[in-house]
C-alpha cells in the first residue's frame, strides 16, 4: 500500500503543468526536443513512477488518479504526456504486470525514480498495425539472446536508456529489455512529425546485440499475446486520457476566444453556429472523461472487460479530441491557423492519437467484433 495522497500529487502536477509546461509547450514543439530539465522535474516529482507500486519505488497511484495526472500533464504539453505514456504506462506498467522478480528488481526502482528512461520498440517499416509481422530476430546463444533488426518511429528512443523490444524467432515472438549501451545498438533521430514533435522519435538498429537471458520478459513466446497486449492496454489507457486532455484544452481555447472576439458588432460566441461547436465540445469532453474513468474502474482490479473498455475509451476520446481541436481552430479563424495561438498545435497533436496505440480503424474492428458477440440476438 502507498501512503501517498493522490490529490496532493495531482495538485503538484497541476502547478508544474501551469508554470513549467504550458508556457513552454510551443517552444518544445518548435525545437523538437524536450529539455532535460523537464525530464528531471518529472522524475524528481515522482511523476515518472506515478503508476508504479510503492514496493518498487513508485507513487502507487491507482488507474483513476494516474489517469487524472495524465490529463493534467497532457493538457499542458502533449510531448511531456507522451513520456508518461511510453516510460510509465507502457514499459514500467508491462514490467510490473509480467516481469520476473529479478527483472523487476533490476529495473523498476530506477524507472520509478526516473534515473533511467525507457521506451517501447515494437513498430518496424513493415510492421505497424500488423504488429505480429515484426522481422527483428532473436536467437538463443548460451546465457544470452542475440537480436538483429531495425525498429522505426520509436518515441523517446533518442534519449532512452532502456528499450522494451519485441522480436521474433521464426514466428515465435518474445520481448526483451535491451540497454542502450549494449554493443550493436544504434539510434538515428527522426524529425518532421505532425505532432509529438518533442518526443525524440528515432529509428533503432540492433546488430548482433547480446541480451542477458534474464532480460527476457515473461518467457519465450510471450511477446505478442502477453507483452504486446499488456503494453497496448496500458498505452491505450494513457492515450484515452491524452484525448480528454487535448479536447479540454481546445474547449478552453474556443470558449475564451468566443466570449471576447467581436464580429458584426457582437461577440462571436452569441452566434448559434459557434455555440453548436462549443456545446459539442462541452458534451464530448464530459462523455470521454467518464469513459476513461469507467475504463479505469475496470483496470483497477484488472477485470476481463478491462481491455475492451479501454479500447472504447481510447477510440471515443481520440475521435472527439480530433473534433474538438478542429472546432477550436474553426472558432479562432485565422488565429486558429497560426502558431501564435495554441489551437493549431492542439489540432496536430490530436490527430496523432488516432494513429498510435492502435489506429482508430483497428479499434473499430475490435469494438465491432465485441459488439457482435455481445449484442447479436442468438434466436
Ligand atoms: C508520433 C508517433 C509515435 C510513435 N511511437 C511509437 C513507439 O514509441 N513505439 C512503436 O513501436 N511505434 C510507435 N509508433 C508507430 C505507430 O504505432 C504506428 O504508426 C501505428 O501502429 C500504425 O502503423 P503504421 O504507421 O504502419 O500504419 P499501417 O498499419 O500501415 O496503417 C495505415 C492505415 O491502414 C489502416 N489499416 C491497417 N490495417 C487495417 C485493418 N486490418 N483494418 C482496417 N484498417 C486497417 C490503418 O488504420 C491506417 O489508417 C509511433 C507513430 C507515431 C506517428
Amino acid at each position: 500500500m502507498s501512503d501517498v495522497d493522490p490529490s496532493e500529487v495531482i495538485a503538484r502536477a497541476r502547478s508544474f503543468a501551469d508554470t513549467g509546461l504550458a508556457p513552454r509547450a510551443a517552444e518544445f514543439d518548435r525545437d523538437e526536443r524536450l529539455p532535460a530539465d523537464v525530464v528531471r522535474t518529472m522524475a524528481a516529482e515522482g511523476f515518472l513512477g506515478a503508476a508504479i507500486p510503492a514496493r518498487w519505488g513508485g507513487l502507487g497511484l491507482d488507474p483513476l488518479a494516474y489517469g487524472e495526472l495524465t490529463e493534467v500533464i497532457g493538457k499542458a504539453c502533449a510531448s511531456t504526456r507522451a513520456l508518461l505514456t511510453v516510460h510509465t504506462s507502457i514499459v514500467a506498467g508491462t514490467l510490473v504486470d509480467l516481469a520476473s522478480k529479478r527483472l523487476k528488481e533490476k529495473y523498476l526502482p530506477a524507472l520509478a525514480r526516473g534515473e533511467r528512461i525507457a521506451c517501447f520498440a515494437l513498430s518496424e517499416e513493415n510492421a505497424g498495425s500488423d504488429a505480429a509481422a515484426v522481422t527483428t530476430t532473436y536467437t538463443r546463444k548460451g546465457d544470452t539472446f542475440v537480436l538483429n533488426g531495425r525498429k522505426k518511429w520509436i518515441s523517446f528512443a533518442g534519449i532512452a536508456d532502456l528499450f522494451l523490444v519485441v522480436a521474433s524467432d521464426h514466428g515465435t515472438t518474445s520481448a526483451f529489455i535491451v540497454e542502450r549501451d549494449a554493443p550493436g545498438v544504434d539510434t538515428r533521430p527522426m524529425s518532421g512529425f505532425l505532432g509529438n514533435r518533442a518526443t525524440h522519435i528515432a529509428e533503432v538498429a540492433f546488430a548482433d546485440v547480446e541480451v542477458p537471458a534474464e532480460n527476457l520478459v515473461a518467457g519465450v513466446g510471450a511477446g505478442f499475446g502477453f507483452v504486446v497486449n499488456t503494453a497496448l492496454l496500458h498505452g491505450r489507457y494513457s492515450i484515452a486520457w491524452a484525448g480528454v486532455a487535448l479536447a479540454q484544452a481546445a474547449l478552453e481555447e474556443m470558449c475564451s476566444y468566443a466570449t471576447r472576439r467581436e464580429q458584426f458588432g457582437v461577440k462571436i460566441g452569441t452566434q448559434q453556429l459557434v455555440q453548436k461547436m462549443v456545446a459539442d465540445a462541452v458534451t464530448n469532453v464530459a462523455a470521454a472523461r467518464e469513459l476513461c474513468r469507467r475504463a479505469g474502474r475496470f483496470l483497477a482490479p484488472r477485470t476481463a472487460d478491462a481491455a475492451m473498455e479501454t479500447n472504447i475509451a481510447k477510440y471515443f476520446s481520440s475521435t472527439i479530441a480530433q473534433r474538438a481541436t478542429s472546432d477550436a481552430v474553426q472558432v479562432l479563424g485565422g488565429n486558429g491557423c497560426w502558431s501564435g495561438f495554441p489551437a493549431e498545435r492542439l489540432f496536430r497533436e490530436a490527430k496523432i492519437l488516432e494513429v498510435i496505440e492502435g489506429t482508430s480503424q483497428l479499434q473499430q474492428v475490435m469494438i465491432a467484433d465485441f459488439g457482435y458477440k455481445k449484442y447479436a440476438r442468438k434466436n
